[in-house]
């Protein structure tokens, strides 16, 4: 009997929900573990508080002098909660956090000690950055890397240690992270968008972006998920046979949350207040064993950070509640997989949400102005926006188990649809006091402050207008937000600079009217934005082919979809705007090649593993079981056995033809990795564990599972899906 298996199922069914311990009203113990506005007044100086907020609100430096009095006074409130450590905690390019923790512990001789954080420990550290991946910076630099403190994200302590958000750099200044193109590109949107808010209200000084994202994840026993190798060292399942019920109930969505669940997410979202993260919603998604966790929209640098800080939460919290959460995008064949839908809006300093149709004519030019400026920034760029969310992982949606595809194009619903095909009949040139009155009172004037059409009815588009906001929704569950949001907010940003000097020319060489300029450009950007408007099912054949004909991009696999990020174009536009060098951009790229080769490659030996040392062995074992009988039944009937034995030869010939098949197919995948790995072109060798390698996981895995399903159930060593998921 397969005891890993038959243990942990026993284990996982004994369990019961883990009480946790709830007692303040959630409001009262909400950032109460962060170093926030509130806490800063308390342990700060005036000098030093309005340094820091100063920072914050307009991105000034911090004075050296000052740094000490801040991280003084920070100490103090870190020791006042219990905190015995600090960390700089940053997000290399791993797509994991990092942590190197450092006692505030000192001696001071004489056998004496002290607490000691000065102001040069909390601006500036340094990791060693050799074990990170750089994709080539330091090769080429021989530059060392630092952490420097990020005050815009505010400190936080985690169980003892203060953790200090911050960016990690080569000493050559360019960026070994995640955080730090984002803040560049946060940067650009900001000064864009202010200079076309001006258009509309002068009083605009700061235009932040937004982000809310929805976090999908599967719970599942942790007993049962360690008697897995296959999700204990690839997150997912690499086989499995479905189980006879799936999702076809749709019994889980939105459904009653098992106990055991809920137990997990309440001392989860007990966490997150004390953190700070504003976790508002939860519920059970389609598939069974799969929930969704969102919070309240924040400035999009610290809802990265709240991510990222969060998935880091989620398995912590889930060890004690005995679960293992999976993030992976496709933990389970036939079952739905896992996203992090990011809403994205722009809002001003004057507290008016950009995307947002408002009461005016005036206020909803200006939201048609922003509205359709992204339309066209995702049309151009289409291609880098698929390549900002592509990973091995996320490959297996995007088109090629599940909606959204790899297509990327824009849902607007059936109100604003009709809006823009009324704004594309503007006349060219000045506009008739007639057509201007007209325009605002009967188009623009005409848009409801709420969208009601614009809910959620398209779930398969990848970028979908909800009515306020828009909703980037290819994006996968293990993704780090900051580099989707580095690209949306990029790209956002070099299109309003185009739009701003479009108009200007406009205004100054064609002495049009502001309004008149406006309504010339939007309408041309309509007309050359259509093919990127679609409003159907975006996972169909008929979609595909129809995107093929307007020219759109579908790159379904990894190494397709990074190839535009070294693009000459790509390349000139970060560097443009400042958000990347070359060398940065280049050096994401490798990285993220590298590690999709990296990716496919442990995946493809503990396949090769599993298939070799688990299903063989067991199903030779079974056909032991099946030859003695065939023997038993010989000797019993003689020559007369065969109509006794029938069947059980049949599965006999079966089994040896599933176990020749996995054996020759391992040999043949073992092969194509031995050949890419000897290659040297990155391309090349990406191309080949894409083209060569993966394809064989499909393969051998049809025999392993029908192994399964033929093989005695007593004898099965890997838990089952039946039990993975229907397990509470
Ligand atoms: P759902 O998509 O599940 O129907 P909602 O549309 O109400 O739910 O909101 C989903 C997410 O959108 C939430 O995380 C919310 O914080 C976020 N969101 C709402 N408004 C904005 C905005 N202006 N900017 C960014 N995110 C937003
Ligand atoms: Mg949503």
């Amino acid at each position: 009997m397969s005891t890993l298996r038959f243990h942990a199922v026993i284990e996982s069914l004994n369990r019961k929900p883990i009480k946790i311990k709830e007692s303040k009203r959630r409001s009262e113990v909400f950032g109460s573990n962060v170093f926030n506005e509130a806490a800063m007044r308390q342990y700060l100086t005036k000098t030093a508080l309005k340094s820091v907020m100063e920072a914050i609100d307009k991105g000034s430096k911090i004075d050296r002098l000052v740094a000490d009095h801040i991280s003084t006074g920070m100490k103090e409130w870190a020791i006042s909660k219990g905190a015995t450590h600090y960390t700089h905690w940053f997000q290399p390019l791993t797509g994991a956090t990092a942590e190197k923790h450092d006692a505030f512990f000192e001696t001071i001789g004489d056998g004496l000690a002290i607490e000691k954080f000065g102001g040069g420990q909390l601006v500036q550290q340094e990791p060693d950055a050799s074990s990170f991946p750089n994709g080539g910076i330091r090769n080429t630099f021989e530059a060392r890397g630092y952490t420097a403190w990020d005050p815009t994200s505010p400190a936080f302590i985690y169980g003892t240690t203060l953790c200090i958000p911050t960016v990690f750099v080569a000493y050559t200044g360019e960026a070994l992270d995640y955080k730090t193109p984002l803040l560049r590109a946060l940067q650009a949107v900001d000064n864009a968008a202010v200079s076309v808010c001006k258009y509309f209200d002068k009083n605009v000084k700061k235009v932040n972006a937004s982000l809310g994202w929805e976090q999908e994840y599967f719970l599942i026993d942790s007993t049962l998920a360690a008697s897995r190798p296959d999700i204990m060292l690839t997150g997912r399942t690499l086989l499995g046979h479905s189980p006879a019920k799936g999702q076809q109930l749709d019994d889980h969505y939105f459904g009653t949350i098992p106990n055991r669940a809920m137990a997990y997410m309440r001392d989860l979202e007990n966490e997150c207040m004390l953190l700070g993260i504003p976790v508002k919603t939860r519920h059970n998604e389609v598939a069974p064993n799969q929930f969704e966790l969102a919070p309240i929209f924040e400035e999009a640098n610290l809802a990265v950070d709240h991510n990222s800080l969060l998935m880091d939460v989620m398995q912590k919290v889930a060890a004690r509640h005995n679960f293992k959460v999976l993030m992976h995008e496709k933990p389970f064949a036939g079952v739905n997989g896992s996203g992090k839908h990011n809403n994205w809006s722009l809002s001003t300093d004057t507290g008016v949400n950009l995307l947002s149709p408002g009461k005016t004519p005036m206020s909803n030019l200006q939201f048609l102005t922003f509205f359709i400026n992204t339309i066209k920034a995702v049309q151009t760029h289409e291609e880098l926006l698929r390549a900002a969310i592509a990973s091995a992982s996320n490959d297996h949606r995007l088109g090629a188990n599940e909606a959204p595809p790899a297509i990327i194009s824009v849902f607007i619903g059936a109100q604003l649809t009709k809006v823009l095909q009324e704004l594309e009949t503007v006349t060219k040139g000045k506009l008739s006091p007639k057509e201007k009155t007209d325009l605002k009172l009967n188009v623009v004037g005409k848009i409801p402050e709420i969208l009601l059409d614009n809910t959620d009815r398209n779930r398969t588009s990848p970028f979908a207008f909800t009515g306020n906001k828009f909703e980037f929704r290819a994006v996968g569950s293990t993704a780090n937000c900051a580099n989707p949001m580095t690209v949306l907010n990029t790209i956002v940003a070099k299109q309003l600079i185009d739009f701003k000097a479009e108009v200007d020319q406009l205004i100054d060489k064609k002495e049009m009217k502001k309004d008149d300029a406006i309504f010339n450009v939007l309408r041309e950007y309509i007309k050359t934005s259509k093919a990127i408007l679609f409003e159907g099912n975006g996972y169909s054949e008929e979609w595909e082919k129809e995107a093929k004909k307007r020219g759109l991009s579908n790159n379904k696999t990894t190494p397709e979809a990074l190839k535009v990020k070294v693009s000459k174009s790509s390349v000139a536009l970060f560097e443009d705007l400042g958000v990347m060098n070359k060398v940065e951009s280049e050096a994401r790229y490798e990285i993220e090649m590298e590690e999709y080769i990296l990716h496919i490659q442990i995946e493809s030996r503990v396949i090769g593993d599993i298939a070799r040392n688990h299903v063989v062995p067991t199903a030779v074992r079974y056909q032991n079981i099946l030859i003695d009988n065939v023997t038993g039944l010989k000797s019993i009937y003689g020559d007369g056995f065969k109509t006794y034995a029938k069947e059980q030869l049949s599965l006999i010939e079966q089994i040896s033809q599933h176990i020749e098949a996995i054996n020759s197919l391992v040999t043949k995948m073992t092969e194509a990795r031995k050949t890419y790995n000897n290659e040297t072109d990155l391309e090349q060798k990406a191309n080949g564990y894409c083209k060569k390698v993966k394809p064989l996981f499909e393969e051998i895995r049809y025999h392993c599972d029908k192994l399964e399903l033929t093989i005695d159930d007593e004898l099965w060593p890997l838990t089952k899906y039946r039990e993975l998921l229907f397990t509470k």
